[in-house]
């Protein structure tokens, strides 16, 4: 398996550096009992410093390829191997306290994240290396330039840290772009909440439609009738300055009216 073609489709450019891939075992720190998932196994570099780190371990690869490769390189009680498109894993399957981990396949960056959000509940943490311009549009706050619709909807669900880059040359092939890993850590069920999450939702994707624009003139249609001086928002903000706390009140004030 040293001349698997890199499928470029599959988002696949393989870890080989052993000190990074050392620093992302040690950044998860898997502990014998975990319930470890892995996303996007590829030819195995993350997948086999875990195996020897818990009993268990889960795989999910979509390369049919890859999936031969690593049922023939580990017997089945040492590595769980589903054969499937991540989008499309239903993970309430797998119980709770979860721990999900990857080099992602970027291309599928945002959709993964979403999905996975669904079972935000089911899960003790998340470790996933990202393109890193993604990781900094993650973690941004209002007023920073990379602050939109994935910052707001992740942070209302999760506390998020950056741990370190890593360079092109880690990787092969190298992207072109520099990678960065990431914890997430989904917020407790005292968590500040919208009343109704799918109103949130919506009025986070409207709000960023044109995150230039003011929100009130952006949501004119849907909200003329808002009070934003009663939902702490200045009249005369944009999408892109707009705090967490504000959407979701923003959001409570508006679940009646769309109702
Ligand atoms: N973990 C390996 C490593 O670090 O070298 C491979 C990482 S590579 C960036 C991404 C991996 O995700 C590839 O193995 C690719 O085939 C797999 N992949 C891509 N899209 C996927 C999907 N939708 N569902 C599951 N796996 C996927």
């Amino acid at each position: 398996m040293q001349h698997h073609q890199a499928r470029k489709r599959f988002g696949q450019n393989f870890l080989h550096d052993e000190g990074v891939i050392h620093q992302i075992v040690r950044a998860i720190d898997p502990q014998p009992t975990d319930k470890l998932i892995e996303i996007g196994p590829g030819m195995s570099a993350l997948t086999q410093p875990l195996t020897q780190a818990v009993d268990q371990l889960t795989v999910i690869e979509i390369d049919r390829d890859l999936v031969a490769f690593l049922e023939r390189k580990y017997r089945p009680e040492q590595l769980q191997i589903i054969s499937a498109d991540v989008l499309t894993v239903d993970f309430s399957q797998f119980g709770s306290g979860l721990r999900i981990v990857g080099n992602l396949p970027y291309n599928i960056s945002s959709p993964l994240l979403f999905h996975l959000m669904q079972y935000a509940d089911q899960v003790l943490d998340q470790h996933f290396m990202l393109q890193k311009e993604v990781i900094d549009r993650m973690v941004a706050q209002p007023g920073d330039a990379a602050y939109g619709r994935l910052s707001v909807m992740l942070q209302s669900r999760y506390r998020m840290v950056k741990l370190f880059d890593v360079g092109p040359e880690a990787f092969d092939p190298a992207p072109k772009v520099t990678s960065a890993v990431v914890r997430m850590r989904p917020l407790k069920a005292d968590r500040l909440q919208a009343k109704d999450e799918a109103v949130f939702a919506q009025v986070v994707a409207k709000a960023f439609s044109q995150r230039r624009k003011m929100l009130r003139r952006v949501l004119a249609d849907w909200a003329p009738q808002i009070n934003w001086e009663a939902v702490g928002i200045d009249p005369t903000a944009r999408a892109e300055q707009v705090s967490l706390a504000q959407y979701i009140a923003l959001s409570d004030a508006l679940t009646p009216l769309l109702a």
